[in-house]
């Protein structure tokens, strides 16, 4: 009997065990070692936009401080020339030509006509300003970088301007530099084109965080509002900072500011492509490690089945209805380690345990306990195998003359040793291989293997002299008939050959008794 279940086995849980353990190891270090990559480059990116914010905040800090200077060394001599016409145009182109600062150069009078222009294309000459930025100029009477404002010929424009007063101190106007800020100008040449591939870029800001410069026109003059970055850089604040930009796309900025305009100078690479080298790294890794991976599985599964292999044994075995079977299965089982062994022994004692129960009941069950000759069940057993090997043999039935009386005169016990004593006569007459069988109360049956039925009567003839001449202490004289018969004669079976010998007993006992009588009737 096979108990069949369905439960994962040893072998398979070791094995799950590993695997999963493998998995969460690889996946603890990739994660681990992920992180802090991750944190690397980007403290790295953070670093690098940071020093290049700052670098490129002092160039450009440069050039306006340069710029001033130029302005206000054109001042100087428009003022001292009391500006003068003709002197106020040549210090115009001459400041826009041999600088190649300004997108375009102005030359004011204190009521606002414009009395120079460069280029002179500008056709302003003689024209009276009233934008922002002219107003300003006047009112103040200081050097100056106006916010980005749009200019009387419609351009989006910064304006740099430097006072001039004559050798009096009286104000004569001013000069003005202007950057366009949508069309190429020296702002441009200074940032460079710092566009790379992977998306980073540069932008520069005002003091109110209005775009002076973009790699994208369109924005140029625009706001960019809650980008933390430009609130920080715009009140002149200098670092690093992880955002995300204008369309969500998380960048990693650095910036400074320009403090000569109140400027911000930002440079930022998108996270991402800070970190795509990380997840090539990672699918390395991965495919770096699955070959040892995959080789380490494959130990542990041999290991597995070596672990699991002597307790399914056993396991199987504990099962196995056979004891002998089992007790040669189980010893042969390699135990070989501390375990299995101790569990082996304990199998082993318990099968051994259980085959001399299971010995000793089937001898208690088959043997009579008074006489220790077969009972009725023994005698079933022996004649079921004697069929099935197709033996011959004749039957001996033996019943003790006037039993009752002996019984009735010295007890009931005395009757049981007159019992035994009629049993060990017949083990004294028998051969190995006669089964002697106690029928019942006083009643005996012997069958003689390949025995006929003349050999027969002759062994029950001898047996039953001897009982009658022995002398049976404290009954004396005890005698027994004895009814012959033989398997196969008369095609009876087995059952019938033994209701024969019962019949020959009986006419034994008709005839008078203490005598042996052979069926049929002789
Ligand atoms: P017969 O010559 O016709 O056989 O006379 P008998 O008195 O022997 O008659 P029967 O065979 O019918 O007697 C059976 C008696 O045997 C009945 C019972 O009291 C006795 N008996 C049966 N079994 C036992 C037993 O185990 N021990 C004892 N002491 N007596 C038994
Ligand atoms: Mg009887
Ligand atoms: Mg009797």
């Amino acid at each position: 009997m096979r108990i069949m279940s369905k439960r994962l086995n040893l072998g398979s849980l070791i094995l799950a065990l590993a695997l999963l353990s493998a998995v969460v190891a690889l996946a603890n270090t990739l994660m681990a070692s992920y992180r802090v990559q991750r944190d690397q480059l980007i403290s790295n990116t953070l670093e690098a936009n940071r020093v290049y914010a700052n670098k490129l905040a002092e160039t450009t800090q440069n050039f306006i401080l340069s710029s001033q200077q130029q302005l206000a060394y054109t001042a100087m001599l428009l003022g001292r020339a009391d500006m003068e016409a003709h002197r106020a145009q040549d210090e115009a182109s001459r400041l826009q030509l041999q600088t190649n600062s300004f997108n375009s150069v102005l030359i004011v009078n204190e009521t606002g006509l414009v009395l120079a222009t460069s280029p002179q294309t500008l056709h302003l000459k003689g024209d009276t300003l009233h934008s922002v930025g002219n107003q300003i100029a006047l009112e103040r009477r200081q050097p100056m970088v106006s916010d980005p404002y749009d200019s009387t010929t419609g351009k989006l424009l910064v304006a740099m301007s430097h006072p001039v007063f004559d050798a009096r101190g009286t104000y004569k106007g001013y000069v003005s530099g202007t950057i366009y800020l949508r069309q190429r100008s020296i702002l441009q040449s200074l940032l460079g084109t710092h566009y790379y591939r992977d998306g980073s870029y540069l932008y520069v800001v005002d003091r109110t965080g209005r775009l002076l410069y973009h790699i994208d026109p369109e924005r140029v003059g625009t706001y960019a509002p809650g980008n933390p970055v430009i609130e920080a850089v715009s009140r002149g604040q200098r670092g690093a900072a992880q955002i995300r930009n204008s369309r969500g796309v998380s960048m990693l900025a650095g910036y400074a500011p320009v403090p000569a305009t109140g400027w911000g100078v930002v440079a930022q690479r998108p996270t991402a492509a800070t970190l795509q080298p990380l997840s090539q790294l990672m699918s390395a890794v991965i495919w770096r490690a699955i070959p040892l991976g995959v080789l380490s599985l494959l130990v542990t599964w041999w290991f597995a089945r070596r672990i699991s292999l002597p307790l399914w044994q056993l396991a199987r075995n504990v099962q196995e209805g056979d004891t002998r079977l089992a007790i040669s299965d189980v010893g042969s089982i390699r135990a070989w380690y501390f375990e299995v062994a101790q569990l082996k022994q304990a199998v082993l004692y318990s099968i051994n345990t259980l085959q001399d129960r299971i010995g000793t009941l089937n001898r208690a069950s088959r043997t009579d306990p008074l006489t220790g000759l077969l009972n009725r069940r023994g005698l079933q057993q022996s004649l079921e195998s004697w069929k099935v090997q197709g033996q011959s043999f004749a039957i001996l039935a033996l019943d003790i003359d006037r039993f009752k009386a002996i019984n009735d005169k010295h007890g009931h016990a005395v009757g049981d040793q007159v019992i035994g004593h009629i049993a060990e006569q017949m083990r004294r007459y028998s051969r190995d291989g006669d089964v002697l069988c106690r029928n019942g109360g006083e009643e005996f049956l012997m069958l003689l293997p390949t025995t006929d039925a003349e050999h027969a009567l002759a062994i029950a003839e001898r047996l039953r002299q001897q009982i009658a001449a022995t002398a049976v202490d404290p009954v004396g004289h005890v005698s027994v008939s004895v009814g012959v018969a033989h398997y196969p004669t008369f095609d009876a079976d087995a059952e019938q050959a033994l209701r024969m010998a019962d019949k020959a007993l009986y006419m034994a006992k008709e005839q008078g008794r203490n005598r042996s009588v052979v069926y049929p009737y002789r």
